[in-house]
């Protein structure tokens, strides 16, 4: 009876509004027609202020992982030298594409609880010059720890090293500002801070990039930059794009423009600090801890050796019916994954909060009730 309202706390796919579903069942319009090039036209160039760039933002009709393949595919010729940041399966996923494309991969690993170090990417740089391409991820959804792009791209200095980012879990959730901080290449999804059901994988390139996009070698056809770049010009895509979608991201877009980036922005902090602030003053420990470096999307919180992560998460699914992750690799059973992107508030956050408490209780857990909820209830009345 209550299936519908399951409160979705995975950091993806996430909760999409009401509105946005009522517009994603209009009916089906052609992709070649008028009505859809003064549509796709709009969408895609309210997009850029979420980008933070003057460039085109070009759409693939596929998951995250298809604009991170098109990243890839388009500039990484093979045996290109290229440096991948990994502490979490995103990065992980940088490397594997890279590889597959038969990059020369050097992987700069470092501490999933932990960001990156721009310090050491400068190394890197600097024991290998040849260095094409580097590989980041803004917000690590597998660790939760939001890395500082603007550093690592500072951290490039006179290196021509193009600096691709994975913003799929980030972008919408947080600070991201793609021109500025000389990013050469931003994706991200549909799925997560943008509120919508997947399917759109979204792709900016800088205009050095587009230098090397125009010299590669590899092998393309449905992920060709080129094609999209030209078309979106005209307020076309290459292939027939999912039509249900444009129309919700034009919903999605009018609601974001509604509340205003800043306030957006400022949301997702508060909804990090409250879920922060809660996990302490119940005893736990947080997986990330530094909050300047904790993502302002979703939060990992240790359970292991106070309850059992995973029988902790299915009683909370199926008693509570809020539904979080668990941790992957070597953090499976170790951590859990609070998500609160794209269409969640503070208020969300309090239920989830004073849930997980209660949830707690029942499997056994030795904790005070209402700990967790009057701190995130304190933070919220700041
Ligand atoms: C969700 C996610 C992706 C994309 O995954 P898909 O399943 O292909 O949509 C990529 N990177 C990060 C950091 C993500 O959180």
């Amino acid at each position: 009876m209550f299936e519908e309202k399951k409160d979705l706390r995975i950091p993806g796919p996430s909760p999409v509004p009401p509105r946005v579903l009522r517009a994603t069942s209009k009916p089906m319009m052609g992709h070649r027609s008028s009505e859809f090039k003064v549509l796709y036209a709009d969408v895609v160039g309210r997009l850029k202020p979420l980008f933070g760039t003057e460039e085109d933002v070009m759409v693939i009709t596929g998951s995250g992982t298809a604009a991170m393949e098109a990243a890839v595919a388009n500039t990484v010729s093979p045996k290109d030298k290229v440096l991948v940041c990994v502490g979490g399966k995103f990065g992980e996923r940088w490397a594997l594409i890279a590889e597959s494309y038969g990059a020369e991969v050097i992987t700069y690993e470092y501490d999933w609880s932990t960001p990156a170090d721009p310090a050491m990417i400068a190394k890197h740089l600097q024991e290998n010059p040849d260095i094409k391409v580097i590989f980041a991820t803004q917000n690590e959804t597998s660790s939760t720890v939001l890395n500082d792009i603007e550093g690592i791209s500072k951290a490039r200095g006179g290196s021509d090293a193009l600096l691709v980012v994975d913003a799929v879990s980030s972008l919408g959730g947080a600070e991201f500002n793609m021109d500025q901080w000389g990013v050469d290449i931003t994706v991200t999804g549909s799925q997560k801070c943008l509120m919508l059901p997947p399917g759109f994988a979204f792709i900016a390139c800088s205009k050095r990039a587009w230098k090397v996009i125009e010299g590669n070698t590899s092998p393309r056809y449905y992920l060709d930059l080129r094609a999209y770049l030209k078309e979106v010009k005209k307020g076309q895509t290459p292939f027939t794009p999912n039509v249900q979608l444009v129309y919700g991201l034009a919903e999605v877009l009018d609601m974001l423009q509604a509340e205003g980036l800043p306030n957006i922005l400022r949301r997702h902090k508060v909804m990090r600090r409250m879920t922060r602030t809660a996990f302490s003053a119940m005893g736990l420990e947080l997986f990330v801890k530094d909050e300047k470096y904790a993502s302002p999307t979703v939060t990992a919180v240790v359970g292991a050796g106070k309850f059992d992560v995973e029988g902790y998460r299915k009683v909370l699914n199926k008693e509570f019916g809020i539904v979080v992750a668990g941790g992957q690799d070597h953090l499976k059973g170790q951590i859990l994954r609070v998500g609160h992107m794209g269409y969640s508030t503070p208020i969300d956050m309090l239920g989830v909060i004073a849930t997980m408490e209660v949830a707690l209780k029942k499997v056994g857990c030795d904790l005070p009730l209402g700990a967790g909820i009057k701190a995130a209830q304190e933070v919220l009345a700041e």
